[in-house]
């Protein structure tokens, strides 16, 4: 049997019928927290999602592994099916670990989930992650917000349920009041978030980035201009999972790109900004 070490402190037992709906993060297996940790060295079944990269499963203890993926356009998993089936596993006295990608909470459907297991009376813990959205980012050098840039970050889906554009966002109001929008399953839609965008005024030279596969051995780093996503993206090999960030923080990715670094790159500039060279 394997064994997982935990830091000593008073770690809380996984109940038999509970449900633990766990962030397992955006994909560095070190970016998972302690109580996943402690989840996985307990849980007799692990229900996990796509993204949940298989050294974290390998870290489970003596559970069985049930694969409930998600991944846009291709047939998988319905949500209700996967919901029911914890019910039922829980229900089953099973100590169940349901590990989703990044957090939870942040567009992982995790509150409907957990809804259905209140509705069915079960009862359940929730174990946050490092979404992609920001940790993601951290990987490539972005800073999610920069004093000198934001003060407010808005965090969009690329589409809504049915696979579409999300028509119902006003992306008037996103192109005039978001500072950074960092954006979820956003690659397909690129064209049309970002005309969307450039129409309501968003200005055409303003910095983005994609980054894929983030904190994984396979992350792809694209800087472009909004002007330039779409193509850019067209032209390249990059396929999703994805995060575009639209705002100037991308820029700080020219001073902060840790990886390049750590390779021995020179920093392409010090003050991406402009901004310690006003004074400020
Ligand atoms: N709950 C997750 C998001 C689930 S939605 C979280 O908090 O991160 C799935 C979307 O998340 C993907 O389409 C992609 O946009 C993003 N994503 C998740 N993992 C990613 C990764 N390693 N690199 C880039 N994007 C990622």
């Amino acid at each position: 049997m394997k064994d997982i070490a935990l830091p000593p402190s008073n770690w809380p037992d996984m109940e038999p019928g509970w449900v633990w709906l766990c962030g397992a993060g955006p994909g560095d297996p070190g970016l998972l927290t302690l109580h996943a940790l402690n989840a996985l060295r307990q849980a007799d079944v692990v229900v996990y999602d796509a993204l949940v990269s298989p050294e974290i499963l390998d870290w489970a203890m003596n559970a069985e592994l049930v694969y409930a993926g998600k991944r846009g356009g291709k047939p998988s998993a319905k949500q209700q099916d996967i919901s029911l089936k914890l019910v039922e596993l829980a229900k089953a006295g099973k100590r169940v670990l349901r590990l989703k990608g990044g957090d939870p909470f942040v567009f992982g459907r995790g509150g409907e989930e957990a809804q259905t297991l209140l509705a069915h009376g079960v009862n359940f813990r929730i174990v946050p992650g490092i979404s992609a959205g920001i940790g993601g980012l951290a990987y490539a050098g972005i800073p999610v917000t920069h004093r000198d840039v934001n003060q407010s970050v808005t965090f969009v889906t690329g589409h809504d349920h049915t696979g579409q554009a999300p028509g119902s966002l006003n992306w008037r109001a996103l192109a005039e009041g978001a500072q950074v929008l960092v954006i979820y399953m956003g690659m397909k839609h690129a064209r049309h978030i970002a005309n969307e965008l450039m129409a309501a005024g968003r200005p055409g030279d303003t910095p983005a980035a994609v980054v894929c596969n983030a904190t994984t051995p396979d992350q792809q780093v694209l800087e472009t201009t909004l002007a330039h996503l779409a193509d850019d993206i067209e032209a390249s090999d990059l396929q999703p999972p994805a995060i575009l960030c639209i705002g100037h923080n991308v820029k700080m990715r020219e001073a902060l790109d840790w990886q390049a670094l750590a390779e021995g790159a020179a920093p392409r500039s010090l003050d991406p900004l402009g901004v310690k060279a006003q004074g400020a």
